[in-house]
């Protein structure tokens, strides 16, 4: 049990708190005008995070903190950055990302976050969808040593508490059993973790009650973490898109915790127009006093398995080597079809299936193209392709499968729910989807200039103080003294996303500065190599120390 390092950041936890307070009662009118500070963002217009309207002004850092904001300040820097005509805001929070394939890299170009940092984000959060690791200060620590280009915020997840426990089985556990995956949940918040996660979508998430998911997600809740879920269905594929909003949002009222829903979206044809009941269900809730919010990318296509997109649930039951034997026998693979062939209906056919991932030779045709490439129905190409990413997997092969961009969205549907007070962005990052490279300048260029969906005010909070609100992320996400250092200065005019479905990996470009932690982490439009992320770890919630003895 790694207690010393989730000890040392808990006492430095306290410690910071305590030099926070200080500054933050001597910044505004007792600091001297003389005393030097490491930078000036000079005359860009200031969105601070907040509802407020933005203003012309400076910023100041000094170390690792904000340490005045205004209309000009007099001081001294040893630099002085010219923001004329430039936003500045605070860095940019992503709150649904898989970045951690990335930051966990033995490469340090990849561990840098280069495909956030050139959005302008400087914190992201990791271990959603259920797949956050319980040994969250081991992982803390790791990153640490190895040095990251962003901030990150981990989830402990049900995915490897219930693997952990239960394996890939499709059954309940047992009362021991889930003592102990509530043991691992408790363990996950003790070393810091900022909520549960889930993904009940995903074997063998998919395979839990919402009894066993409420009797483990109190774990969280009695140490103030919140409820992150990728839900059980934003479809029609087992209780529905509005049945599973009411069952994340029984979770929270049960477990008595914050519910927030990851990626929100009406996926399919079968669903097409339910924002607008989705939202008055989240609203009721949030009437009846259970915080409830959101976030969102801005593409029409989702991202996923082809697996979890396409194969019904019971086939998964055991893992790959238990599908491979059922599609070998062939009253099975019969029954296999007939759901796929459903699956595909509702995702809108082979023709709305990319083919995204690395490698192969598939990658950027629709399913329905190399469906007729092959002479094959579309249902045994997927399954020739399910298949190879199986055996990838069973080599130790990590190159990762086959995903598919899923064209499933309506873009009234998309537009309503942005324009929600509780919504805020996301990228839902992952390999070949261009949502890594470029949700953030994507949201920016189509929904606030474009097609003035949501006004810029808007886009900011929704991508920086709303977000730290969500999360209880302690001083960030606003431009206030105290607060710490993560500052982003960009071009209005230039940023923009470079990244399309065909070409998802090129960075976005526009923003000029990226401050995190007070470091330069982009510079003149540049990454600058500098390794300036932190994990941030909540403070231990006091009914730890003697249940983590
Ligand atoms: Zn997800």
């Amino acid at each position: 049990m790694p207690t010393s390092f989730s000890a040392k950041v808990a006492r430095r936890s306290i410690a910071l708190l305590s030099s926070a307070a200080l500054i933050l009662c001597g910044s505004s009118a007792g600091a001297n005008p003389n005393d030097s500070v490491d930078v000036i963002i000079h005359g860009g217009t200031i969105h601070d995070g907040g509802e407020g309207a933005p203003f012309v002004g400076d910023v100041a850092i000094r170390e690792d903190r904000i340490v005045a904001i205004g209309p000009d300040i007099p001081r001294k820097a040893k630099r002085i950055i010219d923001a004329k005509g430039m936003i500045v805001t605070p860095g940019l929070i992503d709150p649904h990302t898989h970045a951690d394939a990335f930051l966990r890299s033995s490469v340090r170009g990849e561990r840098l976050n280069a495909p956030w940092l050139y959005q302008g984000v400087s914190t992201v959060m990791i271990g959603v969808d259920g797949a956050g690791t319980p040994d969250v200060a081991a992982d803390a620590e790791r990153l640490v040593r190895s040095g990251i280009g962003t901030n990150v915020v981990p989830f402990v997840g049900f995915g490897p508490v219930r693997q952990r426990v239960l394996g890939q089985d499709a059954r309940a556990p047992t009362d021991a059993e889930l003592g102990a995956m509530k043991a691992l949940v408790a363990k996950g918040m003790c070393e810091g973790a900022t909520g549960f996660s889930t993904g009940l979508f995903y074997a063998p998430q998919s395979f839990a009650t919402k009894a066993e998911v409420v009797a483990v997600a109190r774990e969280a809740a009695v140490r103030g973490g919140l409820y992150d879920t990728h839900q059980r269905d934003e479809s029609s594929y087992s209780i529905g898109l509005l049945g599973s909003v009411e069952e994340a949002i029984a979770i929270g009222r049960q477990a008595n915790m914050p519910v927030h829903f990851a990626h929100l979206k009406a996926l399919g044809v079968d669903v097409h127009g339910q924002a607008a009941a989705v939202i008055s269900a989240i609203e009721k809730a949030r009437a009846a006093g259970i915080e409830v919010t959101a976030d969102q990318y801005p593409w029409l296509a989702s991202g996923s398995n082809l697996d979890a997109a396409l194969l019904p649930r019971w086939a998964l039951d055991g893992g790959g080597a238990a599908l491979l034997k059922r599609l070998d026998d062939p009253a099975t693979l019969a029954r296999i079809r007939d759901e796929m062939q459903e699956n595909l209906r509702r995702r809108g056919g082979a023709e709305a299936l990319l083919l995204i991932g690395q490698g192969y030779p598939w990658v950027g045709k629709t399913l329905e193209e190399v469906a007729a490439e092959w002479k094959l129905d579309s249902r045994d190409a997927a399954l020739r392709i399910i298949r190879q990413n199986i055996a990838v997997k069973q080599r130790g092969d990590n190159g990762g499968g086959t995903a598919v961009a899923s064209f499933n969205m309506a873009q009234a549907d998309v537009d309503l729910f942005m324009q929600q007070p509780w919504m805020v962005t996301s990228s839902d990052g992952s390999a070949g989807h261009p949502r890594m490279f470029a949700s953030f300048p994507e949201k920016y260029v189509r929904y606030v200039r474009e097609r003035r969906v949501i006004s810029l005010t808007t886009f900011i909070r929704q991508s920086t103080g709303r977000t730290a609100d969500i999360y209880k992320l302690d001083r960030r996400g606003y431009l206030r003294p105290g607060h710490y250092a993560d500052v982003l200065v960009f071009d209005p005019n230039t940023y923009a996303p470079q990244a399309d479905y065909i070409r998802p990996r090129e960075l976005s470009v526009g923003v000029r500065q990226l401050f995190v932690n007070g470091q330069l982490a982009i510079d003149g439009g540049r990454a600058t190599g500098v390794a300036a992320g932190r994990p941030l770890l909540r403070p231990l919630p006091a009914n730890c120390a003697q249940k983590m003895q």
